[in-house]
């Protein structure tokens, strides 16, 4: 499983090009479930391995870079029957090498060789995910659970057995209802006990986002309970049974209320941006301006079409990123490289700063805006004049 910090250290990463070194990002996306038997993309990743090398030892890269392709062909040559993505990351030359297996939503399968490792796929996967937690509920058990792209894991639960059911004292109506009151009075005590747990999750920084999964009367009797702040984290709800329901319904569940939070968090974020944008407030549109924040450090969230790509230049020196090409750095000088995507700087620099990353499809806002636009924390030029704005 990939941790936020693995993927920092890939952001971070630099291959040192005067000593001939190079950044190898290969991706393979699994063929879908349906058409497993027929058409093998596991042929496809080879073949693509095969045409790096080809292409490798055509302008005279036999060193290092030969043999990372030679081990990237071996992980090749095992996906044949494979179901997840697989990401492999390899720089021989700086003695790295970290191979993941993934969700299968990849894109294509692909090599890429450049001084930066290549994230845009797994950007897209991740960028806007939440270190996410997971609460089944009812009357007398709760499970816990963490969960990180697809992997989930359960942590330990709590369960207060109610006491006998007020169905097996009999008939006399007094001793009948003096039962149910009791096991009102010991659903409430779990379910404060249960939204104690949350918060203390919550505060050690256990989860940012959760999602419950519990019965409609069973979330009217437990939501009142919630931490205020807890509540206001809770992003979805799904109907489960916590006693027959399976680890891979939950996983599958919690999944589909992430992707649709994810989907419409990232449109209404965006159409904020552009208004803000265009308030002259906490939004900037273009690249232009996307880069000077980015600079500035002033962004909170990035959005980019889904195909989005620009030309630009980067110091070799400083960093500083022109969306002009020109051949020498505005800020000190030195001589630039160029980018043939823009992208390839600003993923990994969006991932370093922590900035919550969102692709979207058909966003026709974000098509007149450029394709790219941010969301501001706050904007320098204006708390100057103490006129600074929150972020919310
Ligand atoms: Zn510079």
């Amino acid at each position: 499983m990939m941790t936020r910090e693995e993927i920092r250290e890939l952001a971070a990463f630099q291959a040192d090009e005067s000593k001939g070194a190079c950044a190898l990002s290969f991706y393979f996306q699994p063929d879908p479930p349906q058409d497993r038997s027929h058409r093998s993309e596991a042929i496809v990743a080879k073949d693509v391995v095969k045409e790096a090398l080809k292409s490798a030892a055509a302008q005279g890269k036999n060193g290092p870079l030969h043999a990372d392709l030679d081990r990237v062909l071996d992980v090749a040559t095992n996906l044949r029957g494979q179901a997840r993505g697989k990401a492999v990351f390899a720089c021989s030359a700086h003695n790295f090498w970290k191979e993941y297996d993934l969700p299968p939503h990849l894109g294509t399968t692909r090599i890429y060789l450049q001084p930066r490792f290549q994230l845009k796929p797994l950007a897209a996967l991740l960028g806007a995910q939440p270190a996410l937690g997971v609460a089944v509920v009812d009357r007398q058990r709760a499970r816990f659970f963490d969960l990180r792209l697809d992997d989930l894991r359960e942590g330990a639960s709590i369960v207060h057995l109610l006491s006998r059911s007020a169905a097996s004292y009999g008939y006399n109506g007094y001793e009948a209802g003096h039962a149910e009151r009791r096991i009102s009075e010991e659903a409430l005590q779990h379910f404060k006990a249960v939204s104690e747990r949350l918060r203390v999750d919550f505060e050690r920084g256990a989860w940012e986002r959760l999602i419950i999964g519990c019965h409609d009367v069973n979330w009217a009797e437990f939501e009142p309970h919630l931490h205020p702040y807890v509540r206001q984290r809770v992003i979805g709800r799904f109907s489960a049974d916590v006693a027959s329901v399976s680890n891979e319904e939950i996983r599958e569940r919690a999944d589909s209320v992430l992707k649709k939070w994810i989907g419409e968090r990232g449109f209404t974020k965006m159409s904020e941006a552009i208004d803000h944008a265009k308030a002259n407030g906490r939004g900037v549109t273009g690249l232009r301006r996307v880069l000077q924040a980015l600079e500035a450090g002033e962004v909170q969230s990035l959005f980019l079409g889904e195909n989005y790509s620009a030309h630009a230049v980067e110091c070799t020196h400083c960093g500083h990123i022109n969306a002009h090409v020109v051949p020498s750095c505005v800020a000190c000088g030195h001589v630039t490289r160029e980018l043939n995507d823009v992208c390839d700087a600003i993923i990994p620099l969006a991932i370093r700063r922590d900035i919550e990353l969102f692709y979207l499809k058909d966003a026709a806002d974000l098509d007149r805006a450029g394709n790219i636009a941010a969301l501001l924390r706050f904007r320098s030029d204006q708390s100057r004049t103490g006129k600074m704005v929150a972020a919310s």
